[in-house]
């Protein structure tokens, strides 16, 4: 799917249509030392540490991109809903 890097969109701030640059949401780099990732390893450990079994057969397909919404004028970032698609292209 072809995603358009530029549109003319409503902005809720300047309360007029600009135009809005778009972006791919992309995840950060996970910290080993963050609290949640340390609690998360020691939960692991030992007997009876993986507490749900891992993915065998996905159902899914695809995987959800989330679109980034920039106002050129303002610089107010939307983060739209996600979408299901196999693969996307910012044209
Ligand atoms: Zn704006």
């Amino acid at each position: 799917m072809n995603i358009p890097k530029e549109v003319m969109k409503f902005c809720a701030k300047c309360n007029k249509h600009t135009k809005q640059k778009i972006s791919i949401y992309k995840a950060g780099k996970r910290r080993g030392s963050a609290i949640g990732e340390r609690r998360h390893n020691e939960d692991k450990k030992g007997y009876g540490g993986q507490k749900f079994p891992k993915l065998a057969k996905p159902a899914k397909t695809t995987k959800k991109v989330t679109p980034i919404i920039m106002c050129t004028i303002c610089k107010t970032k939307i983060n739209k809903y996600g979408i299901r698609i196999r693969k996307f292209e910012l044209t």
